[in-house]
């Protein structure tokens, strides 16, 4: 069987003995009423599951610095010949931003059109504090790493960027034999830490298998019925835009087949759904576009992080819905002006904030601040947040990756060959 439905199989069974023991075992006030079922809750949900959860994650983070650090030195260290850097990292960050653009104004407009928030009691809106969100100035000021060797230990990730962007441009100023045993010496660590990757992905079926069971065993199905037409919304404009949108927009801006790009991040998507976190991913989704796509690693191992950082489609998604649903809920008209704001502060709240699990939630709070309406509102709709937070993860790691695709085509770094060849899957590489 293949790692991607070894995947596919652990969360199906993963989400199955969550919800059975959430069935069989909670009642309707969330409480735990037998003693077997306590037993079960304190030493399997609780105990063996989360162990094995948090340590599937925590070894996935645990390259995340390495790897990106690497893997940038090495593409910004070929690059630096070439002056191409300027235009790559514009097309990138253009991209990023059209991109976040329209997956807010489409979101909005379904909302407008679908309703979520009429009818809805607001009684239970009640409990929640907006937490400090950082200026713009601050989050500016904020990329530039006063002490690298601290970015990387709070796995900052625009830090260590500009810092191996730097790092990575100065060995190949610096030339002659320096230069070539520095790039040979950052090629072969790069080597090295893929192989990591590669065998703390034999873990990912298991890993997910315990975080989902964990998950479901507390939240059951139950919590997306109140919240039904809101949940649905996300879902379906999520859809739209991650199939629909980028998948034109790949066959439009790059000539290229749509189906095979989705049949090859499966895996990808799988892992960002079940960490929700776009940090967390980042190994798999840069072994994924290099090693499967054929993205160049100058293009890669640039746009990748970055994109886990700055370009969070299915966040932006979920802000520019849950907006107007709690603009609903407390009877707020907007207006135009306030849905372009909406437009604007949901594409910058993506900006600057780590991809990690439910941080959307709280930049939503500088939207919501942005138009004036009640954070409060919130608490509405955190009930369904972890789910959702599960299924936009997998949108906003496929539109880092589109983004790699088209700009490395653009910029004729992109293996075609390997591109098209179904065979090549890093899965199936022996480790
Ligand atoms: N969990 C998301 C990510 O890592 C961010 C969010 O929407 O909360 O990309």
């Amino acid at each position: 069987m293949s790692l991607t439905n070894k995947i596919l199989l652990g969360m199906m069974l993963g989400t199955i003995t969550g919800l059975l023991f959430n069935i069989f075992f909670v009642d309707d006030q969330h409480q735990i009423q037998t003693t077997s079922g306590q037993w079960f809750q304190v030493f399997v949900f609780d105990g063996l599951f989360d162990a094995i959860g948090k340590i599937f994650i925590a070894s996935l983070k645990m390259l995340v610095v390495p790897l990106v650090f690497v893997s940038l030195v090495c593409g910004a260290a070929a690059l630096g010949g070439q002056s191409r850097m300027g235009a790559l990292a514009g097309k990138t960050l253009g991209l990023y931003l059209c991109c976040t653009t329209f997956a807010v104004a489409l979101s909005i407009t379904c909302a407008i059109l679908i309703q979520p928030g009429a009818n809805v009691d607001i009684a239970t809106a009640s409990n929640f504090t907006a937490p400090e969100i950082p200026s713009i100035k601050d989050t500016l000021i904020d990329i530039v790493p006063s002490n690298p060797l601290q970015s990387m230990v709070d796995a900052n990730m625009l830090q260590i960027i500009i810092f191996s962007l730097l790092f990575g441009f100065a060995i190949s100023r610096v030339g002659g034999d320096a230069a070539s045993n520095m790039i040979v010496f950052f090629n072969n660590l790069n080597d090295v830490i893929i192989k990591m990757v590669m065998m703390l992905m034999q873990l990912a079926p298991y890993g997910v298998f315990c975080l989902l069971a964990k998950l479901f065993a507390s939240l059951g199905f139950g919590v997306i019925a109140d919240l039904a037409k809101y949940f649905f919304t996300v879902v379906l404009v999520l859809f739209l835009h991650g199939i629909g949108f980028y998948g034109a927009l790949i066959k439009m801006l790059s000539g290229l087949s749509p189906l095979v790009f989705f049949k090859k991040m499966q895996k990808v998507m799988l892992f960002a759904f079940s960490t929700a976190s776009s940090n967390a991913t980042i190994p798999i989704t840069l072994r994924t576009v290099e090693h499967d796509l054929g993205v160049d690693n100058k293009v890669a191992s640039f746009s990748i992080p970055l994109g886990a950082t700055v370009n969070m489609d299915g966040t932006a998604i979920m802000q520019g819905v849950a907006t107007v649903f709690i603009a609903q809920a407390y009877n707020i008209d907007i207006g135009i002006a306030g849905y372009l704001m909406v437009i604007l502060t949901a594409t910058l709240a993506s900006i600057g904030t780590a991809g990690v699990p439910g941080v959307g939630l709280i930049t939503l709070t500088m939207v919501l601040q942005s138009v004036g309406l009640p954070v409060e509102g919130i608490a509405l709709i955190i009930g369904v947040d972890r789910l959702l937070d599960m299924i936009r993860t997998g949108v906003n790691v496929a539109g880092d990756a589109v983004v790699a695709v088209i700009v490395a085509k653009s910029e004729k770094m992109l293996d075609i060959a390997r591109y098209n060849n179904e065979s090549l899957n890093a899965e199936n590489q022996p480790v």
